[in-house]
């Protein structure tokens, strides 16, 4: 652990959170003239934002999130022409298994057609064609050639290292034990080693922003999904797009290899918050309930007895956790693997090279929180990007930035606010 501060350093904007969505805030923020800095409590970059899939997509995004999708773009592309972190425009295959699944990707089609969007339907052939390599017989399939695929470790270092060239001050292992307010407004953070101070603070902590909210009693209604990962070594002659299914999904790698998961393989553990947000959550549960398997476990005690642990002067798990680390579900990734195999004959001598997880976290209507806080001027809150924030995250971290200096921009952000939960202003409710 390092040193206490001598004296609290002071910024414009301080964040809580080194992800893709704190550095990419930071960055702009940092473009507009502001001193910054990102506190992470372990690697920037090491939860979610290292650990996801790399999908850069625009398909099966909800209509209030497209501009966000369609304006990371352009964002993705000149910084790939910065570094090298395996950024392409490989289109984007989505595949639907029966009638079912396609009427849900033609109901998508339709509303994203009327706002100008490029996505479109393949016929049998078609399919073949983008996708020679697959002998299953597909009930119909969207195609997005402006999608695309970066490798999530190499992005995370390259804007950690944009960030720190443009001046933004990173600082690991620093972790923020609560929300320092003053006169009823947000001033800084209370970290591991000692108070820094801010004219605005942003918490962008993934997961954890719930229980930061909670050191000043705001209650934010977010819970936590794993979903598990494998990369295989490199396959000669597998597809170029990504492709997207409920059987299998993959995609091709910097090193030649593919990232293969299953879209519908992700767990929940149920915890005291699972009863908090039921309420909240069970709308959209009920529409997903295909994609979630809902298990019971020793995380209930075991959250219940880390939540007495967070807020001022408590022993505080952010600095316990400083990496979230889960064990991939290896059994699922395995039938996902002989799925791939018996559909795609190129993989049938692949090698699984390694196995991983990520938490992800989840909001109730599966939008982002990009919003100020109502109840304390100068707090923001940017989180619940709900698994979709990597490619998402350039625009939203611009958002963001626009957001703290008061500018205007067409991304949207009333969707995003905090006041779709009720718990931004005066009288919310507590737990
Ligand atoms: C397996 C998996 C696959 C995914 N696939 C995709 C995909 O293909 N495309 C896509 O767009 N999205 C995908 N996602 C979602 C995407 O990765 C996330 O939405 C996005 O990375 C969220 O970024 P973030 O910055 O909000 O959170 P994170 O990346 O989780 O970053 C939060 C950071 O905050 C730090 N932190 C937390 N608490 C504190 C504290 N108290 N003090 C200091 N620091 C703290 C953490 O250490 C962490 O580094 C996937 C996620 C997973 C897990």
């Amino acid at each position: 652990m390092e040193k206490p501060w001598p004296t609290p350093p002071h910024y414009d904007v301080v964040l809580a959170g080194g992800g893709i969505i704190g550095v990419c805030t930071a960055l702009f923020l940092r473009e507009k003239g502001l001193s910054v800095a990102v506190l992470d409590k372990g690697r920037p970059g090491y939860e979610q934002s290292s650990r996801n899939w790399g999908w850069v997509r625009t398909i099966s995004q909800a209509m209030e999130e497209l501009p966000l999708a369609v304006a990371s773009r352009p964002l993705w592309e000149q910084w790939a022409k910065e570094g090298d972190f395996g950024y392409t425009r490989s289109g984007l295959l989505s595949l639907a298994q029966d009638q079912d699944e396609w009427q849900g990707l033609e109901s998508w089609l339709a509303a994203a057609r009327t706002r100008g969007f490029d996505a479109r339907e393949l016929g049998r052939s078609e399919i073949s064609t983008l996708l020679p390599q697959s002998r299953g017989q597909w009930a119909g399939a969207l195609y997005s050639p402006g999608d695309g695929r970066a490798e999530p470790d190499s992005a995370m270092r390259f804007l950690v290292r944009k960030a720190e060239a443009a001046g933004v001050v990173i600082l690991p292992d620093t972790a923020v034990k609560s929300i320092d307010i003053q006169g009823g407004r947000a001033c800084g953070f209370e970290t591991e080693n000692g108070r820094i101070s801010a004219s605005s603070v942003v918490v962008a902590a993934g997961i954890w922003s719930r229980w930061l909210c909670k050191t000043v009693d705001i209650v934010l209604p977010q819970l936590k999904v794993i979903a598990s990962v494998l990369r295989t070594e490199p396959v000669a002659g597998g597809p170029d797009p990504i492709v997207a299914s409920s059987r299998f999904s993959l995609r091709r790698r910097m090193d030649g290899g593919y990232t293969v998961a299953q879209r519908n393989s992700s767990i929940t553990y149920v915890t005291p918050d699972s009863f908090r947000f039921l309420r909240e959550f069970m709308p959209n549960f009920l529409k997903q309930k295909k994609l979630l398997s809902v298990r019971i476990g020793s995380s209930f005690v075991q959250e219940r007895r880390q939540e007495r642990q967070f807020g001022k002067g408590k022993p505080n798990p952010f600095e316990q956790f400083r990496a979230c680390d889960p064990t991939p579900d290896s059994k699922t990734l395995a039938r996902t693997m002989n799925r791939l195999r018996a559909d795609m004959p190129v993989f049938e001598k692949a090698r699984i090279a390694t196995m991983w997880a990520g938490v992800i976290d989840v909001v109730p209507d599966a939008l982002p929180i990009l919003s100020p806080v109502a109840r304390y001027p100068g707090l923001y809150v940017a989180t619940g990007f709900s698994a979709h924030g990597f490619g998402v995250g350039p625009a939203s971290g611009k958002l963001m930035a626009n957001l703290i200096t008061g500018e205007p921009d067409t991304l949207g952000r009333d969707h995003f606010t905090l006041d779709r939960f009720g718990c931004n202003g005066e009288g919310s409710r507590a737990s």
